[in-house]
């Protein structure tokens, strides 16, 4: 890098052990500095538990660690994730409000156990919490134990046959809009950023968003074709939105591929992130 020229890319999203993904925290920001990254966001599902162990990685070996975490919400019954960077992850309120949310991650757990055993699977409620490793509970632990309790053959049938949404083994999640979410994310002097918005069934998810305050789209992501990048960079470029993107990697959960840094996002884009944020803190 010479010295007027920016570091180099970094990758906007990621999951730890913290939530689905494969990597401890630590493993994930050295897989970082391998893939010649410059800076890795740290978005875990409903989990601020891993940012803290990434930082102390990050100076360990000169890779900037975003603070960040993908929140889980709902509008009109399709499942939105919200992304929120440099939120105040220490503040004593925001720890009490992701413990409430494992809590319930857990009770939905033990539901979606519940309606698996009366259509005869049997997966025990150990083997799904092992899975998932003191972190958020979700569907890929229950996926997980029920591949080892030899009920499918593999995770995505587990998906397919059980937990898909449509699946008859299904349980939602607790309700937050995505409103609330933003509003938690601001309240807690973060950056909030709606995620993948091309999985969602139509941009009603997104209006709502940029209604209620959103900072930024994720426009760069593994489910977004061409044609998403560049409809949803319109979208925020007309809204005068912060632009996101990244792997979504889960350290080889889905698919058996890592996806680390394939997304590369240039560091300017990181650049504004953080100036958004330190504007709001000044
Ligand atoms: P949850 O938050 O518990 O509803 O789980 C959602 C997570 O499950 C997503 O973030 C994905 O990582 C994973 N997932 C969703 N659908 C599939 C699928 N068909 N195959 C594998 N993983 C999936
Ligand atoms: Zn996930
Ligand atoms: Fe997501
Ligand atoms: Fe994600």
């Amino acid at each position: 890098m010479g010295p007027r020229s920016e570091p180099g890319p970094v990758d906007l999203h990621t999951h730890t052990t913290f939530s689905d993904g494969l990597f401890l925290p630590e493993d994930l920001v050295a897989e970082a500095k391998n893939r010649n990254l410059s800076g890795v966001a740290i978005t875990d599902h409903d989990s601020v538990g891993a940012i803290d162990r990434a930082v102390a990685a990050g100076k360990q070996h000169g890779v900037e660690v975003v603070p960040g975490v993908e929140m889980s919400c709902n509008a009109d019954g399709v499942d939105v994730h919200m992304l929120g960077y440099y939120i105040d992850h220490q503040a004593q309120d925001v720890l009490d409000f992701f413990e409430n949310v494992r809590f319930h991650r857990e009770e939905r757990a033990r539901k979606m156990i519940e309606k698996l055993k009366e259509l005869d699977v049997k997966v025990p409620l150990e083997r799904v919490m092992a899975a998932a490793q003191g972190g958020s509970v979700g569907r890929p632990h229950v996926a997980q134990a029920m591949v080892e309790a030899g009920a499918v053959p593999n995770v995505e049938q587990a998906f397919r046959r059980y937990i898909s949404y449509e699946g008859p083994a299904y349980v939602p999640k607790m309700k937050l809009t995505p409103g609330e979410a933003i509003g938690f994310i601001k309240q807690h002097k973060g950056i909030a950023v709606i995620a993948h918005p091309a999985t969602y069934r139509n941009d009603n998810a997104v209006y709502t968003a940029i209604a209620a305050g959103v900072d930024g789209i994720e426009v760069w992501h593994p489910d977004h074709g061409p044609r998403e990048t560049s409809h949803y960079k319109e979208i925020a470029q007309k809204n005068r939105l912060l632009m996101t993107g990244g792997s979504d990697c889960h350290g080889g959960r889905k698919y058996n591929h890592v996806f680390l840094g394939e997304i590369p996002i240039p560091y300017r884009y990181l650049a504004a992130l953080k100036r958004r944020s330190r504007a709001i803190r000044s």
